[in-house]
Protein backbone atom coordinates (compact mmCIF):
# COMPACT_ATOMS: atom_id res chain seq x y z
CA UNK A 1 0.00 0.00 0.00
CA UNK A 2 1.46 3.57 -0.87
CA UNK A 3 1.25 6.21 1.84
CA UNK A 4 -2.18 7.63 0.32
CA UNK A 5 -3.64 9.56 -2.84
CA UNK A 6 -6.05 11.97 -2.14
CA UNK A 7 -7.56 12.31 -6.07
CA UNK A 8 -10.96 13.62 -4.59
CA UNK A 9 -10.77 17.74 -4.72
CA UNK A 10 -14.34 18.26 -6.90
CA UNK A 11 -15.33 16.47 -3.29
CA UNK A 12 -13.34 18.97 -0.76
CA UNK A 13 -9.99 19.70 -1.41
CA UNK A 14 -7.89 20.03 1.69
CA UNK A 15 -7.37 23.25 3.60
CA UNK A 16 -4.21 25.52 2.57
CA UNK A 17 -1.98 26.50 4.66
CA UNK A 18 -3.04 29.98 4.05
CA UNK A 19 -6.99 29.64 4.80
CA UNK A 20 -5.73 27.81 8.20
CA UNK A 21 -3.48 31.05 9.21
CA UNK A 22 -6.20 33.23 7.78
CA UNK A 23 -8.91 31.43 10.17
CA UNK A 24 -6.21 31.08 12.97
CA UNK A 25 -5.86 34.57 13.07
CA UNK A 26 -9.33 35.41 12.85
CA UNK A 27 -10.04 33.35 15.91
CA UNK A 28 -8.94 35.55 17.68
CA UNK A 29 -10.68 38.58 16.76
CA UNK A 30 -13.87 39.37 18.97
CA UNK A 31 -16.53 41.62 17.35
CA UNK A 32 -19.41 40.58 15.48
CA UNK A 33 -18.82 42.65 12.32
CA UNK A 34 -22.23 44.41 12.51
CA UNK A 35 -21.10 46.15 15.97
CA UNK A 36 -19.92 49.39 15.12
CA UNK A 37 -17.30 49.60 18.67
CA UNK A 38 -13.74 49.07 17.78
CA UNK A 39 -14.03 45.27 17.91
CA UNK A 40 -16.93 45.48 15.37
CA UNK A 41 -14.99 47.42 13.03
CA UNK A 42 -11.57 44.97 13.21
CA UNK A 43 -14.38 42.40 12.35
CA UNK A 44 -15.86 44.16 9.65
CA UNK A 45 -12.82 45.08 8.21
CA UNK A 46 -11.47 41.42 7.94
CA UNK A 47 -15.10 40.25 6.25
CA UNK A 48 -14.55 42.83 3.72
CA UNK A 49 -11.22 42.08 2.97
CA UNK A 50 -12.04 38.37 2.44
CA UNK A 51 -15.05 39.66 0.11
CA UNK A 52 -12.74 41.90 -1.70
CA UNK A 53 -10.88 38.87 -2.30
CA UNK A 54 -13.69 37.23 -3.71
CA UNK A 55 -14.52 39.86 -5.69
CA UNK A 56 -11.34 39.79 -7.61
CA UNK A 57 -12.14 36.08 -8.25
CA UNK A 58 -15.53 36.61 -9.81
CA UNK A 59 -14.18 39.99 -11.93
CA UNK A 60 -17.05 42.28 -9.41
CA UNK A 61 -17.60 44.74 -7.56
CA UNK A 62 -17.09 43.94 -3.77
CA UNK A 63 -21.04 44.93 -3.48
CA UNK A 64 -22.23 42.31 -5.35
CA UNK A 65 -21.00 39.21 -3.45
CA UNK A 66 -23.03 37.67 -0.80
CA UNK A 67 -21.72 35.25 1.21
CA UNK A 68 -23.70 32.04 2.11
CA UNK A 69 -23.05 28.44 3.97
CA UNK A 70 -21.55 27.35 0.12
CA UNK A 71 -22.04 26.51 -3.57
CA UNK A 72 -25.55 25.16 -2.79
CA UNK A 73 -27.37 27.95 -0.99
CA UNK A 74 -26.17 30.10 -3.58
CA UNK A 75 -27.38 28.36 -6.35
CA UNK A 76 -30.61 28.14 -4.22
CA UNK A 77 -30.64 31.47 -3.52
CA UNK A 78 -30.03 32.33 -7.81
CA UNK A 79 -32.95 29.96 -8.34
CA UNK A 80 -35.65 31.66 -5.45
CA UNK A 81 -33.79 35.18 -7.14
CA UNK A 82 -35.74 34.60 -10.60
CA UNK A 83 -38.30 33.08 -9.60
CA UNK A 84 -39.31 36.08 -7.36
CA UNK A 85 -38.26 38.53 -10.21
CA UNK A 86 -41.07 36.68 -12.23
CA UNK A 87 -39.07 33.49 -14.19
CA UNK A 88 -42.07 31.46 -14.83
CA UNK A 89 -40.57 28.80 -16.77
CA UNK A 90 -36.67 27.68 -15.22
CA UNK A 91 -33.94 26.10 -17.93
CA UNK A 92 -31.36 24.15 -16.38
CA UNK A 93 -29.08 22.20 -18.14
CA UNK A 94 -29.79 18.16 -18.12
CA UNK A 95 -25.85 17.97 -15.77
CA UNK A 96 -26.68 20.62 -12.75
CA UNK A 97 -25.91 19.53 -9.66
CA UNK A 98 -28.56 18.13 -7.24
CA UNK A 99 -28.90 21.42 -5.43
CA UNK A 100 -29.75 23.30 -8.87
CA UNK A 101 -32.25 20.70 -10.37
CA UNK A 102 -33.63 20.03 -6.68
CA UNK A 103 -34.53 23.81 -6.04
CA UNK A 104 -35.55 24.19 -9.09
CA UNK A 105 -38.07 21.22 -9.25
CA UNK A 106 -38.86 22.73 -5.69
CA UNK A 107 -40.15 26.10 -7.04
CA UNK A 108 -42.87 25.86 -7.82
CA UNK A 109 -42.42 26.81 -11.37
CA UNK A 110 -41.99 25.22 -14.89
CA UNK A 111 -38.56 23.60 -14.88
CA UNK A 112 -36.99 22.67 -18.28
CA UNK A 113 -34.20 20.63 -19.16
CA UNK A 114 -31.66 21.59 -21.61
CA UNK A 115 -30.12 17.88 -22.93
CA UNK A 116 -26.07 17.40 -23.72
CA UNK A 117 -24.89 15.94 -26.42
CA UNK A 118 -22.68 12.84 -25.71
CA UNK A 119 -19.53 14.52 -24.94
CA UNK A 120 -21.48 15.88 -22.51
CA UNK A 121 -21.54 19.58 -23.45
CA UNK A 122 -25.02 21.58 -23.09
CA UNK A 123 -27.24 21.29 -26.67
CA UNK A 124 -26.89 24.94 -27.83
CA UNK A 125 -29.73 23.95 -30.74
CA UNK A 126 -31.70 22.87 -28.19
CA UNK A 127 -31.27 25.67 -26.12
CA UNK A 128 -32.40 28.13 -29.08
CA UNK A 129 -35.52 25.90 -29.64
CA UNK A 130 -36.41 26.11 -26.48
CA UNK A 131 -35.57 30.24 -25.79
CA UNK A 132 -37.89 30.44 -29.16
CA UNK A 133 -40.48 28.87 -27.79
CA UNK A 134 -41.38 31.01 -24.74
CA UNK A 135 -42.99 29.68 -22.05
CA UNK A 136 -46.84 29.58 -22.34
CA UNK A 137 -46.71 31.09 -18.56
CA UNK A 138 -44.34 34.18 -19.74
CA UNK A 139 -41.91 35.82 -17.56
CA UNK A 140 -38.25 36.55 -17.69
CA UNK A 141 -35.77 33.45 -19.15
CA UNK A 142 -33.51 31.81 -16.67
CA UNK A 143 -30.54 29.78 -17.45
CA UNK A 144 -29.02 28.10 -15.11
CA UNK A 145 -25.74 26.50 -16.85
CA UNK A 146 -22.38 25.38 -14.92
CA UNK A 147 -19.30 26.60 -15.95
CA UNK A 148 -17.57 22.97 -15.57
CA UNK A 149 -19.09 19.58 -14.50
CA UNK A 150 -18.85 18.25 -11.19
CA UNK A 151 -18.65 14.58 -12.66
CA UNK A 152 -17.23 15.01 -16.03
CA UNK A 153 -14.46 18.26 -15.41
CA UNK A 154 -16.52 18.59 -19.22
CA UNK A 155 -16.16 22.59 -19.56
CA UNK A 156 -19.52 24.22 -20.51
CA UNK A 157 -19.99 27.19 -23.65
CA UNK A 158 -21.22 29.64 -21.02
CA UNK A 159 -20.66 32.63 -23.21
CA UNK A 160 -22.69 31.50 -26.52
CA UNK A 161 -25.15 30.35 -23.68
CA UNK A 162 -25.02 34.04 -22.79
CA UNK A 163 -25.48 35.12 -25.99
CA UNK A 164 -28.31 33.43 -26.71
CA UNK A 165 -29.74 33.84 -23.17
CA UNK A 166 -28.94 37.64 -23.30
CA UNK A 167 -30.60 38.53 -26.95
CA UNK A 168 -34.23 37.04 -25.19
CA UNK A 169 -34.01 39.46 -22.18
CA UNK A 170 -32.93 36.55 -19.97
CA UNK A 171 -30.59 36.00 -17.03
CA UNK A 172 -27.67 33.04 -17.08
CA UNK A 173 -27.14 31.93 -13.88
CA UNK A 174 -23.23 29.92 -13.74
CA UNK A 175 -22.50 27.70 -10.68
CA UNK A 176 -18.47 28.21 -11.14
CA UNK A 177 -18.16 25.74 -7.95
CA UNK A 178 -15.68 23.51 -9.87
CA UNK A 179 -14.12 25.73 -12.26
CA UNK A 180 -13.14 28.62 -9.87
CA UNK A 181 -9.58 27.94 -9.13
CA UNK A 182 -9.12 26.05 -11.69
CA UNK A 183 -9.95 28.41 -14.65
CA UNK A 184 -10.91 32.26 -15.19
CA UNK A 185 -14.22 32.63 -13.31
CA UNK A 186 -14.59 36.38 -14.18
CA UNK A 187 -18.64 37.36 -14.57
CA UNK A 188 -17.44 38.78 -17.70
CA UNK A 189 -15.44 36.20 -18.74
CA UNK A 190 -18.21 33.38 -18.77
CA UNK A 191 -21.08 35.56 -19.99
CA UNK A 192 -23.11 35.44 -16.63
CA UNK A 193 -25.14 37.46 -14.60
CA UNK A 194 -24.86 35.53 -11.48
CA UNK A 195 -22.13 33.02 -10.22
CA UNK A 196 -22.04 30.83 -7.50
CA UNK A 197 -18.89 29.79 -5.98
CA UNK A 198 -18.24 27.45 -2.69
CA UNK A 199 -14.51 27.78 -0.47
CA UNK A 200 -14.03 23.99 0.13
CA UNK A 201 -13.63 23.11 -3.99
CA UNK A 202 -10.30 25.68 -3.76
CA UNK A 203 -8.88 25.03 -0.69
CA UNK A 204 -10.77 27.07 1.36
CA UNK A 205 -13.00 25.78 4.62
CA UNK A 206 -16.23 24.13 4.06
CA UNK A 207 -19.89 25.69 5.02
CA UNK A 208 -18.89 29.03 3.05
CA UNK A 209 -19.13 30.08 -0.27
CA UNK A 210 -20.57 33.15 -2.42
CA UNK A 211 -23.39 34.06 -5.13
CA UNK A 212 -21.95 36.90 -6.59
CA UNK A 213 -24.50 38.74 -8.83
CA UNK A 214 -24.06 41.56 -11.34
CA UNK A 215 -25.94 44.45 -12.16
CA UNK A 216 -28.93 42.65 -14.43
CA UNK A 217 -29.88 41.10 -11.25
CA UNK A 218 -31.05 41.48 -7.78
CA UNK A 219 -31.43 39.25 -4.97
CA UNK A 220 -34.04 37.66 -3.49
CA UNK A 221 -33.99 38.46 0.77
CA UNK A 222 -34.77 34.59 1.09
CA UNK A 223 -33.71 34.67 4.93
CA UNK A 224 -35.65 36.77 7.26
CA UNK A 225 -33.92 38.49 9.90
CA UNK A 226 -31.07 41.44 10.16
CA UNK A 227 -29.95 43.20 7.35
CA UNK A 228 -26.73 41.59 7.16
CA UNK A 229 -25.36 41.06 3.94
CA UNK A 230 -26.73 43.98 1.93
CA UNK A 231 -30.08 42.59 3.05
CA UNK A 232 -29.93 39.96 1.57
CA UNK A 233 -28.68 37.12 3.44
CA UNK A 234 -29.73 37.77 7.17
CA UNK A 235 -27.81 36.38 10.12
CA UNK A 236 -24.19 36.81 11.70
CA UNK A 237 -21.74 36.38 8.96
CA UNK A 238 -19.19 33.47 9.23
CA UNK A 239 -16.42 35.42 9.79
CA UNK A 240 -13.93 32.82 10.17
CA UNK A 241 -15.03 30.99 7.30
CA UNK A 242 -14.90 33.88 5.36
CA UNK A 243 -11.33 34.49 6.16
CA UNK A 244 -10.14 31.23 5.01
CA UNK A 245 -12.03 31.44 1.74
CA UNK A 246 -10.37 34.88 0.97
CA UNK A 247 -6.96 33.64 1.93
CA UNK A 248 -7.66 30.56 -0.15
CA UNK A 249 -9.19 32.68 -3.25
CA UNK A 250 -5.76 34.92 -3.12
CA UNK A 251 -3.58 31.52 -2.64
CA UNK A 252 -5.74 30.21 -5.60
CA UNK A 253 -5.44 32.80 -8.32
CA UNK A 254 -1.52 33.73 -7.49
CA UNK A 255 -0.64 29.65 -7.76
CA UNK A 256 0.03 28.67 -11.20
CA UNK A 257 -1.70 26.47 -12.97
CA UNK A 258 -0.13 22.87 -13.22
CA UNK A 259 -1.59 22.04 -16.75
CA UNK A 260 -3.34 18.75 -18.00
CA UNK A 261 0.03 16.86 -18.84
CA UNK A 262 -0.24 14.66 -15.42
CA UNK A 263 -4.06 13.97 -16.07
CA UNK A 264 -3.73 13.15 -19.89
CA UNK A 265 -0.90 10.86 -18.87
CA UNK A 266 -2.71 8.58 -16.74
CA UNK A 267 -5.85 9.13 -18.97
CA UNK A 268 -4.10 7.63 -22.00
CA UNK A 269 -2.81 4.63 -19.54
CA UNK A 270 -6.15 3.90 -18.60
CA UNK A 271 -7.65 3.92 -21.98
CA UNK A 272 -4.97 1.63 -22.89
CA UNK A 273 -6.09 -0.65 -19.98
CA UNK A 274 -9.49 -0.89 -21.11
CA UNK A 275 -11.21 2.25 -19.64
CA UNK A 276 -13.01 4.71 -21.65
CA UNK A 277 -12.35 8.75 -21.14
CA UNK A 278 -15.57 10.20 -20.86
CA UNK A 279 -15.91 13.47 -22.37
CA UNK A 280 -12.36 12.85 -23.90
CA UNK A 281 -13.29 15.20 -26.80
CA UNK A 282 -14.49 18.29 -24.99
CA UNK A 283 -12.48 20.77 -23.34
CA UNK A 284 -11.84 19.34 -19.83
CA UNK A 285 -10.71 20.93 -16.33
CA UNK A 286 -6.92 20.32 -16.31
CA UNK A 287 -7.27 18.07 -13.38
CA UNK A 288 -10.45 16.14 -13.46
CA UNK A 289 -10.71 12.69 -15.39
CA UNK A 290 -13.94 10.46 -15.62
CA UNK A 291 -13.83 6.36 -16.60
CA UNK A 292 -15.72 4.34 -17.34
CA UNK A 293 -14.76 0.72 -17.26
CA UNK A 294 -17.27 -1.92 -18.60
CA UNK A 295 -18.11 -4.70 -16.15
CA UNK A 296 -16.39 -2.77 -13.38
CA UNK A 297 -19.01 -1.47 -11.05
CA UNK A 298 -18.03 2.10 -9.98
CA UNK A 299 -18.67 0.52 -5.75
CA UNK A 300 -15.97 -1.69 -6.56
CA UNK A 301 -13.20 0.25 -8.04
CA UNK A 302 -13.86 2.81 -5.25
CA UNK A 303 -13.99 1.16 -2.61
CA UNK A 304 -11.25 -1.19 -4.19
CA UNK A 305 -8.79 1.31 -4.76
CA UNK A 306 -9.79 2.85 -1.22
CA UNK A 307 -8.07 -0.48 0.68
CA UNK A 308 -4.53 0.37 -1.59
CA UNK A 309 -4.85 3.79 -0.37
CA UNK A 310 -6.48 5.64 -3.41
CA UNK A 311 -8.78 8.09 -2.92
CA UNK A 312 -11.68 8.73 -5.68
CA UNK A 313 -15.27 8.92 -6.16
CA UNK A 314 -18.40 7.40 -7.89
CA UNK A 315 -21.26 9.67 -9.12
CA UNK A 316 -21.81 12.31 -7.85
CA UNK A 317 -20.37 11.62 -4.63
CA UNK A 318 -21.21 14.61 -2.59
CA UNK A 319 -24.09 13.62 -2.00
CA UNK A 320 -22.35 11.33 -0.11
CA UNK A 321 -21.79 7.59 1.18
CA UNK A 322 -24.17 6.20 -1.44
CA UNK A 323 -23.01 5.29 -5.12
CA UNK A 324 -25.30 5.15 -7.31
CA UNK A 325 -25.48 5.43 -11.18
CA UNK A 326 -24.66 8.83 -12.15
CA UNK A 327 -27.46 10.57 -13.91
CA UNK A 328 -24.80 13.36 -15.72
CA UNK A 329 -23.45 10.15 -17.20
CA UNK A 330 -26.91 9.19 -18.01
CA UNK A 331 -27.64 12.44 -19.90
CA UNK A 332 -24.34 11.69 -21.96
CA UNK A 333 -25.96 8.52 -23.09
CA UNK A 334 -23.43 6.13 -21.47
CA UNK A 335 -26.20 3.56 -20.49
CA UNK A 336 -25.20 0.84 -18.42
CA UNK A 337 -21.28 2.26 -18.23
CA UNK A 338 -23.18 4.72 -15.92
CA UNK A 339 -22.44 2.27 -12.85
CA UNK A 340 -19.11 1.72 -13.89
CA UNK A 341 -17.56 5.30 -13.59
CA UNK A 342 -15.08 6.96 -11.06
CA UNK A 343 -13.99 10.08 -10.80
CA UNK A 344 -10.39 11.29 -10.55
CA UNK A 345 -9.54 14.63 -9.16
CA UNK A 346 -6.64 16.64 -8.41
CA UNK A 347 -6.14 20.14 -7.36
CA UNK A 348 -3.88 22.26 -5.32
CA UNK A 349 -1.78 19.75 -3.41
CA UNK A 350 -1.52 16.42 -6.29
CA UNK A 351 1.51 15.85 -7.77
CA UNK A 352 2.04 14.02 -10.77
CA UNK A 353 3.16 10.61 -8.50
CA UNK A 354 -0.43 10.80 -7.32
CA UNK A 355 -1.94 10.51 -10.94
CA UNK A 356 1.12 7.40 -11.57
CA UNK A 357 0.23 5.95 -8.20
CA UNK A 358 -3.35 5.84 -9.17
CA UNK A 359 -3.19 4.50 -12.55
CA UNK A 360 -0.91 1.62 -11.00
CA UNK A 361 -3.48 0.43 -8.59
CA UNK A 362 -6.18 0.72 -10.49
CA UNK A 363 -5.05 -1.75 -13.04
CA UNK A 364 -3.74 -4.07 -10.46
CA UNK A 365 -7.45 -3.82 -8.90
CA UNK A 366 -9.02 -4.51 -12.66
CA UNK A 367 -6.26 -7.48 -13.11
CA UNK A 368 -6.82 -9.17 -9.98
CA UNK A 369 -10.77 -8.73 -10.51
CA UNK A 370 -10.28 -10.32 -13.86
CA UNK A 371 -8.58 -13.19 -12.76
CA UNK A 372 -10.64 -13.97 -10.19
CA UNK A 373 -13.29 -14.11 -12.88
CA UNK A 374 -11.31 -15.58 -15.62
CA UNK A 375 -9.13 -18.08 -13.44
CA UNK A 376 -8.18 -20.05 -16.73
CA UNK A 377 -7.37 -16.59 -18.63
CA UNK A 378 -5.00 -15.56 -15.80
N1 LIG B 1 -22.23 22.81 -7.41
C1 LIG B 1 -21.34 21.91 -7.82
C2 LIG B 1 -20.99 21.82 -9.27
C3 LIG B 1 -20.73 21.05 -6.91
O1 LIG B 1 -19.85 20.14 -7.34
C4 LIG B 1 -21.09 21.14 -5.54
C5 LIG B 1 -20.52 20.20 -4.56
O2 LIG B 1 -19.96 19.19 -4.92
C6 LIG B 1 -22.00 22.12 -5.15
C7 LIG B 1 -22.56 22.94 -6.11
C8 LIG B 1 -22.39 22.30 -3.73
O3 LIG B 1 -21.42 23.06 -3.03
P1 LIG B 1 -21.35 23.04 -1.45
O4 LIG B 1 -20.79 21.73 -1.05
O5 LIG B 1 -20.45 24.19 -1.08
O6 LIG B 1 -22.73 23.27 -0.94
Amino acid sequence: MNAGVYLDHCATSPLRPEARAAMAAAFDVTGNPSSVHASGRAARARLEEARARVAILAGASPASVTFTSGGTEANVLAIRSAVAAGARRLLISAIEHDCVREAALASGVETVEVPVRPEGIIDLGALEALLDAPSAAGGPVFLALMAANNETGVIQPTREAAERVRAAGGWLHVDAVQAAGRTPVELDVLGADSLALSAHKLGGPQGIGALVAGPRTRIFRDMPGGGQEQGRRAGTQNLIGAAGFGAAVEAALASPRPGPGARDVAAAAFADAGALVVGATAPRLDDVLCIATPDLPSEIQVMGLDLAGVQVSAGAACSSGKVRPSRVLEAMGLGDLAGCAIRLSGGWSTRSEDWRIAVETWIDLKTRRQSRRHPAAA
